[in-house]
């Protein structure tokens, strides 16, 4: 078809609100149709636990609305901006429809043709991908690392200067929190990798994995981001991306799946058992002078998003660590709420959520819990505080740290 006429119809598509697709954003959207409509999903879903039905009408409304001719995606505007992407609902879907993945597909077509729905609570986010490339304002080297040793010397933890090279075997990712809001899980992260003797470096120049991007629609700058960190794996050359984020570590290894890169993307706790080795790590380890009970917080985008080994994997770590007793949650696996950006789009339901969560976490008598995600970590350490609680909220990177330094 002559360029000229596309365009036309491409205008005509956009003026009528009809979503345009590429042929992979086709296929995706056409999983939908799949849906037989049983309701199993309702049941699981966080944010109708919460709202029942008042103002969300929960995953299966995402693929009725949806699997229709004319594809109104817009309508869909309340259900895909509530939705944490916890991915619950396709976990117990006999179709296994993607709900998440949907959810991102008609974020970015409202992004793209419909920018008056975009929550304007995104605004400042898309201000720092756009500015920084990052999805907060970074702090200037010098008062990094000052923070860094500051928050350390308080968890009692050494300080060990950044390693930046060519050909290691494995580049640490942080991530935009832990690079520039939690530095100490950052600092953690370098701490694990050099007592495993780990041939580690880091980017000299960190950006954002673009998982913030994807959940607001921003597809350009999520190509953007996705170009930047191949070509920075490509040009550091190493052969596993490690990260300490769960979201980070389920974005970059979709980006790795896409473009079928030849490294490997894993989350440390991963890193740990799959090419450390549980034996190895075990010998490591002496043992603590203090006991402490611990619970873990499983994130949505490992447990689901990578897969479910990965709680078993932070288990059995948690298991070998001497004097450390762990206590269960009923369900490790709730969503904590911060998910998909609601705690910038209705942060009052996001904390709605994370009560049930704060409930389990008392009920299991843990003196402290352990997430392996700093989103998760920050949303049950807010819900702890405000409820003036007396379980410690870690991250688990940072507990492995202390119990590696005997700090
Ligand atoms: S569980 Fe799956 S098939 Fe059932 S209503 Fe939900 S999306 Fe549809
Ligand atoms: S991903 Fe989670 S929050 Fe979103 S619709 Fe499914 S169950 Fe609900």
């Amino acid at each position: 078809m002559p360029e000229q006429e596309m365009k036309h119809i491409e205008g005509i598509l956009k003026e009528e609100d009809i979503m345009k697709l590429e042929p992979e954003e086709d296929e995706t959207y056409k999983k939908v149709e799949a849906c037989q409509n049983c309701g199993l999903c309702l049941a699981v879903c966080p944010i109708l636990e919460v709202l029942q039905h008042e103002s969300y009408s929960g995953p299966r409304s995402i693929t009725s609305e949806l699997s229709r001719t004319v594809r109104e995606f817009w309508k869909a505007k309340d259900v895909v901006y509530f939705c944490t992407q916890c991915g619950r609902c396709q976990e117990i879907c006999s179709k296994n429809v993607p709900v998440p993945k949907v959810v991102s597909l008609i974020r970015s077509k409202l992004f793209e043709q419909r920018r008056d729905l975009v929550p304007n609570s995104f605004e400042p986010m898309l201000e720092n991908l756009n500015e920084y490339g990052l999805a907060f304002e970074p702090m200037d080297k010098e008062a990094k690392i000052e923070s860094a040793k500051g928050r350390l010397e308080m968890l009692g933890l050494p300080y060990v200067p950044d390693k930046v090279k060519s050909n290691a075997e494995v580049l640490y990712f942080p991530g935009c929190q832990a690079d520039n809001l939690l530095p100490e899980i950052r600092e953690s992260a370098k701490l694990v990798l050099e007592k495993l003797g780990a041939d580690y470096t880091l980017l000299p120049d960190l950006k954002c994995c673009s998982l913030p991007a994807i959940l607001m629609g921003d597809s350009e700058m999520v190509d953007k981001l996705e170009k930047d960190f191949l070509e920075k794996v490509k040009n550091l050359g190493a052969k596993t991306v490690v990260t300490t984020c769960a979201g980070c570590t389920a974005t970059l290894e979709g980006i790795r799946q896409r473009n079928n890169a030849d490294f490997e993307v894993k989350h440390i706790i991963e890193y740990i058992i799959e090419d450390f080795g549980r034996e190895k790590f075990e010998k490591l380890l002496k043992n603590h002078p203090e006991h402490i009970s611990v619970t873990l917080h499983s994130p949505c985008h490992l447990d689901r998003h990578v897969g479910k080994y990965t709680t078993d994997y932070a288990e059995e770590i948690l298991e070998i660590l001497p004097n450390v007793e762990i206590k269960r949650l009923e369900d490790p696996e709730r969503c904590c709420g911060a998910g998909g950006l609601l705690n910038l789009y209705n942060p009052q339901i996001s904390r709605v959520i994370i009560k049930k969560e704060i409930e389990d976490i008392q009920k299991s008598g843990a003196q402290t819990v352990v997430t392996p995600c700093p989103l998760c970590l920050v949303q049950i350490d807010q819900a702890l505080f405000k409820k003036k609680a007396k379980t410690e909220a870690l991250d688990y990177t940072v507990f492995l740290a202390k119990r590696l330094y005997g700090a």
